[in-house]
């Protein structure tokens, strides 16, 4: 087991990407608090994976990660409930596709504070946890189009370009303290939100991948738990692209 012992939190836990990676850090030995931001999607989610697995010790909570001394007293809660913080996983986003003769400042703003802003709030009280126990690992979810951008939507790419700058910079400063920061971008990946739409669609955006389909959670989730655990030892600062080459 990868993860035997080791303790995360996971944003964005309840569908998804998040999910997929909820369930394989369990599987590998982990105790998780999975966040989402409604209660009920969140006791849902808790309740299906213990209906599964019973042993799995999962927890759920739904801070408001606009709130940065909610997101706080959330991380805390969650160090009380685990007992030390190993794994940050910041995975809660949201996308947006508007034109920018369309786009509003309000929209701008609130890809930002989710994307970006949000991560800060977690990272803020678990880099102060993680220090104290001697280290731990962060890791970041960007995208392919950090690298590539995207041709509407400037928002989106935007934000995960911070996410990048973000994650090479706290890699550098937390290094001494034993505390790694990556970052997985992912290329599209078939969640609900690929999954929402038309088999055409979804067959016109698989044309455009080398790799001649979207990648799976599962797959995705496979790069978190390489970099959470101890097989990345000396790995930080990395963004690591899971998008069957895509990117380019
Ligand atoms: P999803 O919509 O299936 O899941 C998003 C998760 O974020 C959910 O658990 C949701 O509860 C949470 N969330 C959304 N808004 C929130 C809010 N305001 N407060 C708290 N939680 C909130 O999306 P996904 O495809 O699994 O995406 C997960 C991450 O992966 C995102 O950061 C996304 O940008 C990134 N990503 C996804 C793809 C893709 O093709 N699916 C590609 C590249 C990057």
């Amino acid at each position: 087991m990868l993860l035997k012992g080791k303790t995360a939190i996971v944003t964005g836990g309840t569908r998804g990407i998040g999910r997929a990676v909820v369930e394989q850090f369990l599987e590998q030995g982990a105790s998780v608090v999975l966040w989402g931001s409604r209660q009920e999607t969140v006791d849902a989610a808790v309740k299906e994976i213990k209906e599964e697995h019973p042993s799995y010790e999962v927890y759920g909570m739904y801070p408001n990660l606009a709130d940065a001394s909610d997101v706080e007293k959330a991380v805390q809660e969650a160090k009380e409930k685990l007992g030390r913080i190993d794994i940050l996983v910041n995975n809660a986003g949201i996308s947006q596709s508007t034109s920018i003769y369309e786009y509003k400042a309000e929209d701008f703003d609130k890809i930002m504070k989710l994307n970006v802003n949000a991560l800060f709030y977690t990272i803020l009280p678990t880099v102060k946890i993680m220090k104290e126990q001697g280290g731990g690992t962060i890791i970041n979810t960007s995208s392919m189009v950090s690298i590539s951008g995207q041709p509407a939507g400037v928002g989106y790419p935007t934000s995960k370009f911070a996410v990048n700058g973000l994650t090479i910079s706290l890699a550098r400063e937390l290094a001494k303290d034993h505390i790694r920061v990556n970052a997985v971008a992912p290329g599209v990946t078939k969640t609900d939100m690929v999954a929402a739409l038309p088999q055409q669609m979804i067959d016109a955006i698989s044309e455009k991948i080398p790799f001649g389909r979207p990648g799976e959670p599962a797959e995705v989730a496979n790069a978190f738990l390489y970099l959470a655990s101890d097989m990345a030892s000396y790995v930080t600062g990395e963004i690591l692209s899971v998008d069957g080459a895509c990117r380019a």
